[in-house]
């Protein structure tokens, strides 16, 4: 097999050090959902996964997975490895990447790793993800209420999973090395999303219009947030609202707990 250059364009850092792919390993959920890998690329997290259950992966660059067929024929064969080339996120726009509820696993290219768990996390037969991701942005999507970094990454994840920081990758564990720290990010959900009669939004419309108020409540973060949200609904009944919440009138967005940003958001697009 002819040598493979890591190709920046697909965010190709792979993960060499064996201590690592074993931590994440161990670090998976026990339940038996199906598994879903995105970017196998040179296969040896994929190997270490085949190992706990039968995969499907998506990987976009042809050329790895021209590698990956030779390298797992026998699982293909068996049917223990579904490959899928292709990007992952055109497989999102047509729908779940699974038919049934599943775990994912996968060590994301930076370049779209938020649009990737965002993705996911708005597919209700994604259960659960382990995935490791760029340091800043891990910290962004676990980032508690009060603190700089806690955005509308961390009340959208924050509001239908339990998320935590679970470790830290420096970069010579890659090959090649990137320039930045990698963490694994574990996100379990607790609820739905969409689906279902317990549901965190009644439909797509409705969680559309949730993305939509936290854009708003965050368009000038240093600004108070009912200065922000004045921009497009009534002022006074926003007033209203953060009186009946006990919520201070000169509050920032990210002095907001996840449920006032959720209440205040059922209440004011009603
Ligand atoms: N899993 C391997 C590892 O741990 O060494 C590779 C991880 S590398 C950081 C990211 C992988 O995702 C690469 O194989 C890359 O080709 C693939 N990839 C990048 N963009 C993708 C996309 N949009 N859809 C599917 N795979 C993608």
């Amino acid at each position: 097999m002819a040598i493979i250059e890591a190709k920046k364009k697909f965010g190709q850092n792979f993960l060499k050090d064996t201590t690592v792919l074993n931590k994440i390993i161990q670090s998976m959920s026990k339940n038996k959902l199906k598994l879903v890998e995105i970017g196998p690329g040179l296969g040896d997290l994929t190997r270490l996964l085949l190992k706990v259950r039968p995969l499907r992966a998506y990987e976009v660059d042809r050329d790895l997975c021209v590698h990956l067929r030779d390298k797992f024929h026998i699982e293909i064969e068996d049917k223990k490895l579904d490959l899928i080339q292709g990007d992952v996120l055109e497989s999102f726009d047509k729908g779940s990447l699974e038919e049934e509820p599943y775990e994912m696993v996968a060590n994301l290219p930076y370049y779209v790793a938020t649009k990737i768990i965002l993705k996911a996390l708005e597919d209700d037969l994604c259960k659960s993800m382990l995935v490791m991701i760029q340091k800043e942005v891990a910290q962004k999507f676990c980032a508690t209420v009060k603190t700089k970094e806690f955005s509308s990454l961390s009340i959208l994840s924050q509001s239908i999973a339990d998320v935590e920081l679970l470790f830290d990758v420096p970069p010579d564990s890659f090959e090649p090395a990137p320039k930045v720290t990698s963490s694994v990010l574990k996100i379990v959900k607790k609820r739905e999303f969409i689906q279902g009669k317990d549901a965190l939004f009644e439909n797509i419309r409705d969680f559309n219009g949730f993305k939509k108020y936290l854009r708003i409540s965050y368009s000038s973060p240093r600004k108070t947030w009912i200065k922000n949200i004045s921009s497009i609904y009534d002022k006074t009944n926003a007033k209203t609202l953060l009186e009946k919440y006990d919520i201070a009138a000169n509050a920032r967005p990210h002095e907001l707990s996840v449920t006032s940003h959720l209440n205040l958001y059922k209440e004011i697009s009603k």
